[in-house]
């Protein structure tokens, strides 16, 4: 299908929601992303490791694309640039493909308590295998404290991975702050950028990031594509073994009209940023004020922390989230009941919960998240209809406050 002219996007309607506030779930992929990859889908089809003029065509756009995302992120080297299939690849590559090169050094990880899945999971599966992992604690408003980390450290520390903005939250990690902490002791820094770049600023070298994790799906990139930074010097075990493509750190033919797809992607979302930063954030300021004005037994989770600018996750009193998100569903709006990112998940937020909130406050917590389709209507439209299927759903189903 292709976007008709005029119109940026497909619309609501086409996609089965009129409005979509769920972009840190997932974005569609941009019509300009879209045209940069489609050569490469048909007639220049070659792989990049043949030695033919098409093979050479592939190789050109590999590359190109390796510089843009590498110039992107504040590094004029692009061999620092790996391109992987998601971010969860990245994480699992950053975290075990680090501790499993280094483990002659010392065998221990810090991370937090509040990182995604791709990297809990990746530390306990490394936990199982014998290393041991410290996971720092948040405080209320889902913060960190440096002194934190600076106290978990060990002389058999490896690693640190702290993710830069929380998924669920949108809060954001002081990440020169900890990466300093981690450079001072010599131990490998990774984090998990994949919410924030592009719509906050970030720089490697300036921050002194080892290892940063991107993917396309959530910068209007295509889905299984993402990238990961390693900083020359830094040495991987590779978690996929064959052809030795991207100079041995992870083997399998690579997806040349994703990688052309993501680099654009990175482009467009840094070239757009400001003023898509300014625009979103005061919308994203006029959906949650005015649900917490108008709406009683509403808590902004996260609110006194510095936050990404266009996350809300919002606690609503006596209401069961994922009840709330079938209502608005049926209304032609979407949102996420926490953190919605994997299929099926009916667990309880271990972000919120590691912020201290209540069983309840967990229950009912729902993430708007806005993004480029976001527009003044859609706000106005979720404020007209919220307070009603709030005030409905507390009326029908009480839930013990
Ligand atoms: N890290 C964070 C913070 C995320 O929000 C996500 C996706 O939700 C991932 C990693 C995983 O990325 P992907 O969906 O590309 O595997």
């Amino acid at each position: 299908m292709r976007a008709a002219a005029g119109r940026p996007f497909l619309q609501g309607g086409e996609m089965g929601h009129h409005i979509y506030l769920d972009h840190n779930a997932t974005t569609p992929v941009d019509p300009r992303v879209r045209e940069a990859m489609e050569p490469y889908l048909e007639g220049a089809f070659g792989n990049p490791s043949a030695a033919h003029r098409l093979g050479r065509q592939a190789k050109a756009a590999l590359e190109e694309s390796r510089e843009v995302v590498a110039g992107l992120l504040g590094t004029t080297d692009k061999d620092e640039v790996v391109f992987v299939s998601s971010g969860t690849e990245a994480d699992n590559l950053a975290i075990a493909g680090t501790t499993l090169a280094y483990q002659d050094r010392g065998r221990h990880i810090i991370t937090s308590a509040v990182e995604h899945p791709a990297v809990l999971e990746t530390c306990a599966a490394l936990e199982k295998g014998g290393f041991s992992v410290t996971y720092l604690p948040v405080d209320g408003q889902g913060m960190l404290d440096p002194q934190d980390l600076r106290r978990a450290i060990r002389p058999d520390t490896v690693l640190v991975s702290l993710m830069h903005a929380n998924n669920e939250t949108g809060v954001l990690f002081p990440l020169a702050e900890v990466a300093a902490i981690a450079r001072e002791q010599g131990i490998l820094f990774h984090t998990d950028a994949v919410q924030s770049f592009g719509k906050i600023s970030l720089h490697v070298r300036h921050l002194g990031i080892d290892l940063l994790s991107i993917s396309g799906h959530k910068i209007y990139g295509p889905k299984g594509v993402a990238a990961l930074y390693v900083r020359r010097g830094v040495r991987l075990y590779p978690l996929l073994q064959g052809g030795g493509q991207e100079r041995g750190r992870r083997a399998g033919t690579e997806n040349i009209p994703a990688i052309v797809g993501v680099a654009e992607a990175a482009r467009l979302m840094l070239f757009e940023m400001t003023g898509e930063a300014e625009r979103i954030h005061k919308l994203r300021d006029r959906l949650e004020a005015n649900i917490s004005g108008g709406i009683e037994g509403v808590t902004v989770n996260g609110q006194q922390s510095p936050r990404l600018p266009h996350t809300s996750n919002l606690s609503f009193d006596g209401i069961e989230s994922q009840t709330l998100v079938a209502a608005l569903d049926l209304e032609g709006i979407a949102v996420s009941a926490g953190s919605a990112c994997h299929v099926g998940n009916l667990q309880p937020s271990h972000v919120l919960r590691a912020m201290g909130r209540t069983a309840d406050e967990v229950e009912g917590s729902i993430r708007f998240s806005l993004g480029r389709l976001t527009r003044e209507g859609d706000i106005d439209r979720v404020l007209e209809i919220l307070p009603r299927l709030v005030a409905g759903l507390r009326e029908n189903a009480p839930v013990a406050r």
